[in-house]
């Protein structure tokens, strides 16, 4: 979502601004970040603290910080970093061109919410897009997970009409997307509204956007399991455009820990979804997040979260071991779990979610798959692109690849697969 923001700021001000490669050549430079753990936070302190150097080279370089650590931390970060000419919360883009210029003092820090405002005044208009594009249909959370920052960062949830959807999707495409991955934080609690104003489910937003010439592919993510619609679940049987893919974060598999986490399902409904889910799409590539070291997460739980993760078998996933976010209620909570217990099991959890994700993607193997550009590979030469269910696939071309392709898979290694073009 940070990513398809900070696209949104720089189309704001492409009228004055290009952009460019290096810090030192920039007038303004805007840190986009992200509050979901503290790792994440920390950074940005020291980043901000050696790039406001450049300042003393440059008298008109113009430092923004912006995101979620702008939102939740922007006075203290003001006080702390002087340096720091304007610090816009996730919600206040719209006002982006005009603050930068302002040299009112309280043009410095810009912390409302108003999503709403938001997504109106940035419009539909799109100068630039990529095969795979970011379109947010969806912002801010209601559900008030005990251990997480987002209803507080991002604020209460908020669809985005369907006709300005269809709108910026068009956009997209006449700029080359053929590939859209729907953003929200919920993205399965859309209930956007249609032209006549009747409120729309997910399901049948995608049914829209399918419709537009030029759309191959359409992903969503990061879905909740208490959103998972039955419509939903249908619409992976039989959708033409609709990756096989799903994105659904468990968070744990013990139901004492998901209660204590305000989660709203126990492991028996997440399982049954799982199972209508493959009933209708036996091949789909099932992903999802894991907390590990959540206060008070004993070795049985831990162990029951192992259980389901054998039990469903996943294609990838994230896994983070728990960081303590202020103003939570998990915060508040007393961690008792030793470190080195805590990291113990999230490298027992990741090495069984490698082992999943390197047999899901050796099915692959010898298998031709459509392909679309994701970006340079990390060895030179090598081309990045990625599968329909989300797998990146890296492989040597010649000739300047830059759409999609198809391509012969002959290995699959960790997170990846290696192929030849065909
Ligand atoms: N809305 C999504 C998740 C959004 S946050 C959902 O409800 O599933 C992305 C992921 O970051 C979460 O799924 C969770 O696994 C992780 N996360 C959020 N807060 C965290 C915290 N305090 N400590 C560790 N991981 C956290
Ligand atoms: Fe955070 Fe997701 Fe829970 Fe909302 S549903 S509070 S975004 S983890």
């Amino acid at each position: 979502m940070n990513s398809y923001d900070s696209n949104r700021i720089l189309e704001s001000v492409s009228d004055t601004h290009k952009k460019v490669v290096n810090p030192e050549e920039a007038d303004v430079i805007v840190f986009n970040t992200c509050h979901i753990r503290e790792k994440a936070a920390e950074k940005i302190y020291s980043e901000v603290g050696k790039i406001a150097e450049l300042k003393k080279n440059n008298k008109n370089l113009k430092l923004v910080v912006a995101g979620c650590v702008a939102q939740a931390e922007g006075k203290v970060m003001r006080m702390r970093q002087p340096n720091i000419d304007l610090v816009i919360g996730p919600q206040m883009y719209h006002d982006f061109p005009i603050l930068l210029n302002s040299e009112k003092e309280k043009s410095k820090l810009v912390l409302d919410f108003n999503n709403e405002e938001k997504f109106s005044r940035l419009g539909t208009k799109r100068s630039s897009a990529s095969l795979s594009s970011f379109l947010t249909i969806q912002e801010g959370c209601n559900k008030f997970c005990s251990f997480c920052v987002v209803p507080f960062t991002r604020g209460a949830e908020y669809s985005r009409s369907v006709l300005d959807l269809v709108s910026e999707t068009k956009q997209l495409v006449l700029r080359g997307c053929k590939e859209l991955i729907l953003l929200g934080q919920n993205v399965n609690a859309y209930h956007g509204q249609d032209i006549n104003g009747k409120e729309v489910s997910l399901a049948q937003l995608i049914i829209e956007l399918e419709k537009i010439p030029g759309v191959e592919r359409i992903s969503y993510t990061t879905s909740h399991p208490k959103d998972m619609a039955q419509d939903l679940i249908e619409l992976h049987g039989y959708s033409k455009k609709l990756n096989p893919y799903l994105h659904l974060p468990v968070q744990s598999g013990s139901d004492r820990i998901l209660k204590n986490m305000n989660r709203k399902y126990d492991t028996k409904r997440y399982m049954e979804i799982i199972e209508e889910v493959r009933k209708h799409c036996p091949d789909i590539a099932l992903s999802s997040d894991f907390i590990v070291g959540y206060p008070g997460e004993t070795n049985e739980d831990f162990r029951k979260t192992i259980d389901l993760i054998k039990a469903v078998g996943f294609s990838q996933a994230y896994s983070f071991k728990y960081s303590s976010r202020p103003g939570t209620k998990a915060s508040r909570i007393e961690n008792n779990i030793d470190l080195e217990e805590a990291n113990n099991r999230l490298y027992e959890m990741q090495d069984l979610l490698n082992e999943q994700q390197k047999s899901f993607n050796s099915k692959f193997i010898n298998s031709t798959q459509e392909v679309f550009f994701k970006g340079r590979g990390k060895k030179e030469g090598q081309i990045r692109a990625s599968t329909r269910w989300m797998q990146t696939v890296n492989f040597y071309e010649k000739t300047s690849f830059i759409d999609k392709g198809n391509v012969k898979i002959i290995k699959a290694k960790g997170n990846s697969l290696l192929g030849e073009m065909r």
